[in-house]
């Protein structure tokens, strides 16, 4: 059923570590809840192991988006896929127009995102579907199941004062509330990858609970943590207005960033945006 691939065939460019493990795999398409009838989006299917579970789980519409020809190739002669359960679509999942993929295929929002994603591209996807859940009043972007390098899945899981708290962990609980579901160790990839990984379920916040500014909690948090073992008053001056927001916000400029809430860095925001 699947592309057949052996390890050596993986692309390094590409972030390729495969899953072929139907247990795990399995594991991984239900850590975020059922997805019977859901429509789900799939990025970076590759041979489809994760794909198959998917279907296998009962996924109403699967939008899969591949930019490996071998890969997009292969799962397009998939029966679901001409049967219309399964829809690839072959090219770049940055520049994806997702919600518009979303409209054509007759899906339904908001769409589950499940990924074992490309490790070199992973922290941008999620950070745009972050932003893409923000503010708008229709939620194209639901539930998202993603499997990142360990040391990344912490840093969004992260609370002040942990080590692994920063930009990635505010951003993050600025609009979902993420949790790390399942750990992987290199073993259980083909090619093994040099580092364990995690799957992080991340639930949207309801729109009373979500911060809708994420381009401007994104410039604060790269200011306050550009320099993070500086106290906030130095590190914030990378930032014009925002040491006069600190003041204006009522936080010690004396404290480093690593020790802001999040609704503290929500208040410092608003400030700054004011400014
Ligand atoms: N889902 C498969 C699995 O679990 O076995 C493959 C996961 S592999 C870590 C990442 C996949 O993402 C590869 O198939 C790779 O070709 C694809 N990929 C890498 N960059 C991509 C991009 N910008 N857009 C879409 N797919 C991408």
């Amino acid at each position: 059923m699947s592309t057949p691939l052996t390890p050596g065939a993986a692309k390094k460019s590409l972030g390729q570590h495969f899953l072929f493990d139907p247990n795990v795999l399995k594991r991984v398409a239900t850590a975020g809840g059922s997805v019977d009838g859901k429509t789900v989006i799939e990025v970076g299917p590759g041979p489809g192991g994760l794909t198959r579970a998917l279907l296998d789980s009962g996924v109403g519409k699967l939008i899969a988006v591949e930019l490996d020809d071998r890969f997009a190739e292969g799962l397009s002669r998939w029966p679901e896929a001409r049967e219309g359960r399964l829809h690839v679509h072959h090219g770049d999942a940055l520049k994806a127009n997702i919600p518009a993929l979303i409209e054509q295929t007759g899906g339904t929002s908001p769409a589950m995102i499940v990924a074992n994603l490309p490790y070199n591209v992973g922290t941008p996807m999620l950070v745009e579907w972050l932003k893409a859940g923000a503010n708008s009043e229709k939620q194209w972007r639901g539930t998202m199941v993603l499997m990142f390098q360990k040391e990344v899945a912490l840093r969004i899981c992260a609370a002040p004062d942990e080590d692994h708290y920063g930009r990635l962990a505010v951003l993050s609980q600025a609009v979902t509330r993420p949790r790390l579901a399942i750990t992987l160790p290199p073993g259980a990839f083909r090619p093994p990858p040099k580092v364990d990984s995690a799957v992080v379920v991340l639930e949207p916040l309801g729109a009373a609970d979500r911060f809708p500014h994420l381009d401007a909690l994104e410039k604060v948090t790269a200011a306050a943590f550009g320099q993070r073992r500086k106290m906030l008053r130095a590190a914030l001056k990378s930032l014009p207005g925002a040491v006069e927001a600190l003041e204006a916000s009522g936080i010690d400029p004396t404290r480093r960033a690593e020790t802001l809430t999040q609704a503290e860095f929500r208040t410092l925001t608003v400030a700054w945006q004011k400014k």
